[in-house]
């Protein structure tokens, strides 16, 4: 999945240019994966909150944590695939204008 990233342009073999300030960024799938994340966790605790048969309040000593795995957690492991995704990194050639967007 990951891909290597070039030294060189394909097109016209043109060294690229090596960007060190630049970071990676999360590719699309990651962040719809983020926004979906988001979206579930609200559902998820208005469910909760509103429509489960079982209402989820703390209770006890431990209860606050309790609920906070129980609220957070889908949303928490959706964010965490979001962020395992490979990131994106673009690539461009002064040269000849070949530009590319790899995985990183
Ligand atoms: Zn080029």
């Amino acid at each position: 999945m990951r891909e290597r990233i070039p030294r060189a342009c394909p097109n016209c073999g043109e060294e690229l240019p090596r960007r060190r300030g630049e970071r990676p960024r999360y590719s699309a799938a990651s962040l719809a994966l983020f926004v979906v994340g988001a979206v579930f966790t609200i559902v998820w605790a208005w469910f909760l909150l509103a429509a489960s048969p079982i209402q989820v309040v703390p209770r006890g000593p431990n209860g606050v944590a309790i609920c906070a795995v129980v609220y957070l957690g889908p949303g928490v492991v959706i964010a965490g695939i979001a962020a395992w995704l490979p990131k994106t990194r673009k690539l461009a050639c002064r040269k000849c204008g070949w530009n590319d967007t790899v995985k990183v």
